[in-house]
């Protein structure tokens, strides 16, 4: 059942279903993929068995939704009207507010007339977001990383996109119904336990089913892939690394054998070796940066994502890769490592602080990033 890769992760023996197909991967728990516009292919989606609770009718709950694209909406429609036929969609859960997760709900629920569940945090970021006018969008995200030092033709490409959120987003659902950390769904006769975690999203949920020890990870646990952790225009001031790591250790808290269905790439065994890898990426990342200090008195944000992501990047991804170089310098500010100065006619500044440990041993990133 399981094939053995050299990182030490059991993957699913199941190739991935095609476009507008489904196969299952647990008791009535079925695996369907969209295909992106982005480097990263693809996202995971899961179509839970589940039954009407007025007149115990065949239905289904949808885990996700992909990106908000004419392309999606005809695989939906393809999927729904074949293959999944054979029962109704009554409900759609989405873990976080990201537009390959989220960016068909509106049209899905008001389509299907599914009832729609999100936490509050996800929910009212992404209905703020999409409600953005593109010129406060873009001005708002254009003069964060001008503060932070992102060169001006980085900046150019985003200012001209507007507000890039709704570019992949449709009209968000009229309404929603909380799903809570530490809540609990009833879906196919089986209790499903809500876990939700911060760092990648504010309020990401991850669902568990004790009884078949499955994990729907969302995008907080990947294999092969770490998930962006990032500071974004809208939510400066936080500092999301904290976050993520918390939420692995809570997780980490489940089975070890327990079956993960991550968002991206296959399905798999190892969540607990999974947890300690995506931990150590992050400790990794932090002692690069240590190193980078050891070398200069003091760096812009710009001049850090050239020690984390020393190879060329798009404008698309530089944008990201700021956003995860300033996540890992606030967590040295909060960790007293590093100093912050802001002043108002130049980029911020990060200096060491005399608390920073001397760090000479480099490690190489495993990890490509999930942005
Ligand atoms: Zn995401």
């Amino acid at each position: 059942m399981n094939t053995h890769r050299d990182d030490g992760l059991d993957y699913l023996d199941i190739d991935p279903p095609q476009a507008g197909d489904l196969v299952e991967v647990a008791p009535g728990i079925h695996w369907v993929r969209m295909p992106l516009p982005l480097a990263l292919d693809h996202i995971n989606l899961w179509l839970l068995e589940d039954t009407d609770p007025a007149d115990g009718s065949p239905t289904w709950t949808i885990i996700d939704t992909g990106m908000g694209t004419r392309l999606t909406k005809e695989i939906w429609r393809t999927l729904l009207e074949g293959p999944a036929a054979g029962r109704r969609p009554a409900q759609l859960i989405a873990t976080h507010y990201h537009p390959d997760h989220c960016g068909l709900a509106g049209w899905l629920t008001q389509t299907y007339g599914l009832k729609f569940r999100m936490t509050e945090g996800e929910w009212m970021i992404a209905s703020l977001l999409w409600r953005v006018p593109d010129e406060d969008y873009a001005g708002s995200q254009d003069r964060f990383f001008a503060r932070y030092g992102i060169p001006d033709e980085v900046r150019t490409f985003h200012r001209e996109k507007g507000n890039e959120y709704r570019n992949g987003v449709g009209h968000p659902p009229e309404g929603f119904e909380p799903v809570r950390n530490g809540g609990t769904l009833r879906i196919g006769g089986r209790e499903w336990s809500v876990i939700t975690c911060g760092g990648h999203t504010t309020d990401h949920a991850c669902l568990y089913c004790p009884e078949l020890d499955v994990l729907i990870s969302g995008d907080q646990v990947l294999p092969q892939i770490s998930p962006i952790i990032s500071v974004w225009w809208y939510k400066e001031g936080l500092s999301p690394l904290p976050d993520y790591l918390d939420g692995l250790s809570r997780l980490r808290t489940l089975p070890a054998g327990t079956l993960v269905l991550p968002s991206h790439r296959q399905p798999f065994h190892g969540l607990h070796t999974r947890i300690d890898q995506l931990s150590q990426h992050h400790a990794d990342r932090l002692d690069d940066l240590r190193r980078g200090f050891a070398a200069v008195s003091a760096m812009a944000a710009s001049d850090a994502v050239k020690i984390l992501f020393p190879r060329p990047l798009d404008a698309m991804n530089m944008l990201f890769a700021a956003g995860e170089t300033i996540a890992h310098l606030e967590h040295l500010v909060r960790l007293g490592e590093l100093e912050k100065d802001t002043p108002s006619n130049a980029a911020i500044s990060y200096k060491a602080t005399p608390s920073m440990p001397p760090h000479e041993d480099i490690k190489d990133s495993a990890e490509d990033i999930h942005f």
